[in-house]
């Protein structure tokens, strides 16, 4: 399956700030009716993601829960005043960074996102990516790290340790982290999580990582951060071809929900 916004791979430096800005809008208004999979039949909001549109730093967790789905936006609640004043510490604040999920629509009662949900869901992290243009991507917490650096090693191992890796279309120097909401009933977990966060001024300043080569000529290759069938439990994909009818409200304007 050929990812849905390949088209916007390769604008690169050819777009402004401004015009990449209106290209998220347009994404996010597709992206908030969206029912290409079977979450969207039990979500409140979705989730797009929000911060600064021409944000050097990103935030990856991985998927929302239950106060983000009620208030579409990513990281609300104790963990999401934490990852603010963790962001103070290193003087930045919410509206610099953009923060945003693996998966735009809450999974139920939390469970783990399912593979076929992700690949659904992944062309809008892709489009993200190349229209924000981060120079630097923190993932939050276990399940993120693993997805975006396709490989199976545990937050514990590899947090604190910055590395420069494509994901979808772009290079980023990806940084991963403990969750912010494991760090907040776990005194060890909140110093580690203090420590990694005072480095990351230091690995911005390394600028962004050398871009892979673009092509014109055709969209990309299938990328896929996943591998093996939907788990038995698993339910049906969606339909390929979404039904015209979806029950949410109609599009508002970016500005009045804060976004961007
Ligand atoms: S999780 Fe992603 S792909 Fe699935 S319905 Fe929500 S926005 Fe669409």
């Amino acid at each position: 399956m050929v990812p849905r916004f390949w088209w916007l791979v390769s604008i690169g430096p050819m777009k402004t700030a401004s015009e990449r800005r209106e290209l998220l809008k347009a994404v996010y208004q597709e992206g908030r009716v969206c029912v290409e999979c079977p979450l969207h039949e039990t979500r409140t909001n979705v989730v797009f993601g929000s911060g600064n549109a021409d944000a050097e730093l990103m935030f990856i967790g991985e998927a929302p829960g239950a106060n983000e789905d009620l208030q579409g936006l990513p990281f609300v609640g104790q963990a999401g005043k934490l990852l603010e004043k963790l962001l103070g510490e290193i003087g930045l604040e919410r509206g610099d960074v953009f923060i945003a999920n693996t998966l735009m629509c809450r999974p139920p009662g939390n469970r783990d996102p399912y593979p076929h949900e992700l690949e659904a869901c992944q062309h809008y992290l892709f489009a993200k990516l190349e229209l924000i243009q981060p120079t630097m991507i923190c993932t939050l917490g276990n399940f993120a790290t693993k997805l975006l650096r396709g490989e199976p090693t545990g937050i514990s191992r590899i947090h604190g340790q910055a590395e420069v890796r494509t994901i979808g279309p772009r290079a980023v120097r990806l940084y991963p982290l403990y969750h912010p909401a494991a760090a907040l009933y776990t005194p060890s977990t909140l110093e580690m999580l203090q420590a990694d966060f005072l480095r990351i001024p230091e690995i911005l300043r390394m600028g962004p990582p050398d871009q892979p080569e673009p092509s014109l000529e055709a969209p990309p290759p299938e990328d896929s951060w996943l591998e093996g069938p939907p788990p038995e439990d698993a339910p049906p994909a969606a339909p390929q071809e979404p039904p015209p009818a979806v029950r949410d409200p109609p599009p508002a304007d970016s500005e009045q929900l804060g976004l961007f």
